[in-house]
């Protein structure tokens, strides 16, 4: 199959193409490497079945494809809300151009969206027909709301124009090639505790999340768009622990000399969040195998090895 992966530089998108590529299939990778790298898919320039174009998806294009993984998005909070207006537009008029693109050649089109459609949410832990608690004017609105009308742009392309839909509602994943300067908790934590500097723990570090390691998301991920099950399914790893609990894990596997620090909590920060995995183990089969030791460990190898690899050149 020709597949075209959206964000494919970035973090989740990059694992994805691994995976593709290694089941032989012709892979087109896209991005306007806002924060994805090359680096992340450099293994695959110059291979037969890979080809990278660099386009920002809030201009169309035009592309013969069979599959299209729609994950081009800033997931960070820092990097959403540093132009928030483009946040939106990826969101919207990306979505919109990628919509069409699956509408015009008849492609299967899975949106990478997220369990912040859920906001801060007060169901627990978070099931598919929740329909969430998100503040439509605070700073984390540009993604949350983009998201949700990233949805309903994907279920109307359906209804109306008989698009073959899946959509994916990502909860909090981790992992090797997070950027250092990423912003999400578990790649600060880390790169902190390696340069021996305070863990930051925003308020008190009681919030919760639910961390899954990117392996098990990429297999998610393909299952559902190989399945027939159309979604929202959440995927994520169900296994919740609160902040300053994952602070002193870091702390602990890293080096048990830096302190912790606590710093104000962001506004409209979720309190808890935790997926509700029945329909992703009832009807794809999946469920995340990967413990949050086991993937902290393989993570922390990463950010070492780049982060020695910088420091020598
Ligand atoms: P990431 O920031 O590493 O990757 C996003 C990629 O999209 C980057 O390569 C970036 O350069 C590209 N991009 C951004 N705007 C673009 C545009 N206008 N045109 C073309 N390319 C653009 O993030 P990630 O963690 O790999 O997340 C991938 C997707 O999964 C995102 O859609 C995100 O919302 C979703 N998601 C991720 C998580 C998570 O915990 N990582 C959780 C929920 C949802
Ligand atoms: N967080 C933290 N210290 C950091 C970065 C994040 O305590 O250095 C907290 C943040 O306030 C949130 C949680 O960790 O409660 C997860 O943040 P992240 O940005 O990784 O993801 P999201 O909030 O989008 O789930």
């Amino acid at each position: 199959m020709r597949i075209l992966v959206t964000g494919g530089a970035g973090f989740i998108g990059s694992h994805l193409i691994d995976s593709l590529m290694s089941q032989e299939h012709e892979v087109i990778c896209l991005d306007n490497f806002y924060t994805g790298t090359k680096r992340n898919i450099l293994k695959w320039i110059g291979h037969p079945y890979f080809e990278l174009i660099r386009h920002d998806i809030t201009e169309p294009i035009r592309l013969e494809v069979d599959q299209i993984y729609h994950l081009a998005c800033p997931a960070s909070p820092v990097h959403y809300q540093y132009n928030p207006v483009k946040t939106v537009k990826t969101n919207v008029i990306g979505t919109l151009h990628m919509l069409g693109l699956a509408k015009r050649v008849k492609a299967r089109f899975l949106l990478a969206s997220t369990s912040e459609v859920y906001g801060d949410p007060d169901v627990h832990p978070q099931t598919e027909d929740y329909r969430g608690n998100v503040n439509p004017i605070g700073l984390r609105a540009c993604y949350d709301e983009g998201k949700r009308v990233a949805e309903t742009l994907s279920f109307d392309y359906h209804r109306q124009n008989g698009v073959d839909i899946r959509v994916a509602r990502i909860f909090n994943t981790y992992g090797p090639r997070m950027l250092e300067n990423d912003g999400r908790v578990v790649s600060n934590f880390i790169v902190q505790a390696l340069q021996g500097i305070p863990l930051t723990v925003y308020g008190d570090g009681s919030q919760t999340r639910s961390f899954c390691y990117v392996s098990d998301l990429v297999e998610g991920l393909m299952g559902l768009m190989n399945g027939d099950r159309i979604g929202p399914v959440n995927l994520g790893n169900p296994g919740e622990y609160t902040i300053l609990e994952l602070a002193e894990k870091i702390q602990q596997m890293v080096n048990p000399d830096t302190d912790i620090v606590f710093k104000p909590l962001p506004q409209d920060d979720p309190k808890q969040r935790q997926p509700d995995i029945t329909q992703a183990k009832t009807y794809l089969g999946w469920e995340p195998t990967i413990a949050l030791q086991d993937g902290l460990k393989i993570t922390i190898g990463d950010f070492r090895e780049r982060m020695m690899e910088e420091n020598s050149n």
